[in-house]
């Protein structure tokens, strides 16, 4: 009861920073995230290697694994499949045309809220960490898609950017996995920690660059 408590309010504490982060945001919707520019051509390629260039994406997508190995089944494998989904889902309503605001921010605040939960080891409840995730993945999908125009070249890009996500997020739950395994549990808990504080130092960055 106690731990659930204390989970309850690290979920609020996150979430509030979250909201904050998004006030102080411009609406910018260029990637303001210095580390990579945007969109860079069209096609599979530019799809896959975009996650994999752009700093912001290639920690929160790796953080999404790492964060899933820390929990237990389902959210071990539900995080990394709700992730590409409401990501995809986020492009949709980008190209839609929808007006969704802090979007930017939401990519930056998703790098430090995942470093901080892994560094913690947060575990929150299964609905929690999924809409977390849901979230986060919908910024990283309409970042994009509302730069898309709708043809097959976007559709190409959004399936290699689907792609390199999955498989960020695959490596990022089997390194862990591996480490929890091969390693002693102390020693694991410190990797993880360590981490998760670099992501989270990294999303702190993203956050700062973007004030
Ligand atoms: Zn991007």
């Amino acid at each position: 009861m106690k731990s659930i408590t204390v989970k309850s309010r690290h979920l609020l504490s996150l979430l509030s920073l979250l909201s904050a982060t998004m006030l102080v945001a411009t609406p910018a919707f260029a990637h303001v995230s210095v580390m990579h520019s945007v969109a860079g051509g069209s096609g599979f390629l530019a799809g896959f290697l975009h996650p994999l260039m752009g700093t912001d994406h290639l920690l929160a997508m790796l953080a999404v694994g790492i964060w899933a190995a820390q929990h237990q089944r389902p959210a071990y494998w539900l995080l990394p499949l709700a992730f590409p989904l409401m990501m995809t889902a986020g492009a949709a309503l980008g190209m839609s045309g929808v007006i969704l605001p802090g979007v930017e921010a939401g990519i930056a605040a998703s790098v430090l809220i995942l470093g901080l939960l892994i560094a913690g080891a947060v575990k929150l409840p299964l609905a929690a960490s999924t809409a977390l995730i849901a979230v986060f993945a919908v910024a990283h999908g309409y970042a994009h898609g509302v730069e898309m125009p709708v043809d097959g070249k976007a559709l190409a890009f959004g399936a290699g950017f689907v792609a390199a996500t999955a498989l960020l997020h695959l490596s990022g739950l089997f390194a862990t996995i591996t480490t929890n395994h091969l390693l002693s549990t102390k020693i694991s808990a410190k990797l993880n920690r360590i981490a998760g504080a670099g992501i989270a130092l990294s999303g702190l960055f993203f956050v700062s660059a973007m004030a």
